[in-house]
């Protein structure tokens, strides 16, 4: 069965692959540069500007707000009427988000904070979540990768996080891309946590079924490139032209999923998958 038409579309952005932290399960550790950014932002703005409709912009690495220009270009986005969001390691000074949280105030979407255990304690990180959700209008939320180490004691973070009103989500641990060779006892312990992201999945698949990623989804990196999807990019295929110059075509209607493993929370998240 086809979803219904999703009124606001989402584009998960990879801004850039420069970080100032190098975590040891970082999917982009074996990124050849990891010094690239989005250079051409007023191409970029005009690009996202020009989508059908109405569109969440979704920022992310990298570590986003490590962009020289990130807090321009988030002014510019939501002065465009585009709805931001941001995935972040939230080492930022409360300084510079309390200005995010300001040039954000008439379009605000999510801010995800992805706590790294290598270089975050987990107190301060709450607390300081926990300030920034009271003065940002959107909604916050931390992950916290589940390796292999940090498993055992996320139960007792995500208590923590939650006495201080803060809302702490797993993520499975990926290598190559690949959620990693979990044991069941592991698997029933991301799930007991609430999944992926609190999707209630580790690692699903929603092979055949009709998806509208492509159409009111898309993944951009930072030179403009334009897929369906992560898996697509992964293999890539279905891809979509370049938001820079001029080539990028969005599909008008949902069309089957070919991937045995959807990595994109995004799409069955908001409703843009088939049942
Ligand atoms: S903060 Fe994110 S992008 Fe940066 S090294 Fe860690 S996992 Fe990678
Ligand atoms: S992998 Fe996920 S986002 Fe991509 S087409 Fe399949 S269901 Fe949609």
């Amino acid at each position: 069965m086809s979803p219904a038409y999703p009124l606001e579309g989402v584009v998960s952005w990879n801004m850039n692959t420069t970080c100032n932290y190098r975590c040891s399960y970082c999917t982009q550790r074996f990124v050849d540069n990891r010094k690239q950014w989005a250079r051409d932002l007023p191409k970029f703005v005009e690009g996202f500007l020009a989508l059908p409709g109405d569109w969440e912009i979704k920022l992310s690495g990298g570590e986003p707000f490590t962009h020289p220009e990130f807090l321009a270009l988030v002014d510019a986005l939501v002065r465009g009427g585009r709805r931001v969001s941001v995935v972040t390691n939230f080492s930022a000074s409360r300084e510079t988000l309390a200005t995010y949280a300001e040039a954000t105030r008439a379009r605000p979407g999510v801010l995800s904070a992805s706590l790294h255990l290598e270089y975050a304690d987990p107190l301060d990180f709450a607390e300081k979540l926990a300030w920034f959700q009271g003065i940002h209008a959107g909604s916050v939320v931390a992950t916290c990768v589940a390796t292999r180490e940090s498993l055992p004691k996320l139960p007792a973070m995500v208590q923590q996080f939650r006495a201080l009103g803060v809302t702490l989500r797993v993520q499975p641990e990926k290598q190559d891309r690949d959620v990693i060779g979990y044991t069941e006892a592991e698997r029933a312990e991301i799930l007991a946590l609430g999944g992926h992201n609190g999707t209630g999945w580790v690692d699903p698949s929603f092979e055949g079924k009709m998806c509208w990623a492509g159409a009111r989804y898309l993944i951009v990196d930072h030179q403009g490139e334009a897929y369906r999807c992560y898996p697509a990019r992964r293999y890539r295929q279905e891809r979509l032209g370049n938001i820079l110059d001029g080539s990028l075509r969005l599909a008008r209607e949902p069309k089957t999923c070919g991937y045995t493993y959807c990595n994109c929370t995004v799409p069955p998240q908001r409703g843009m998958v088939g049942a």
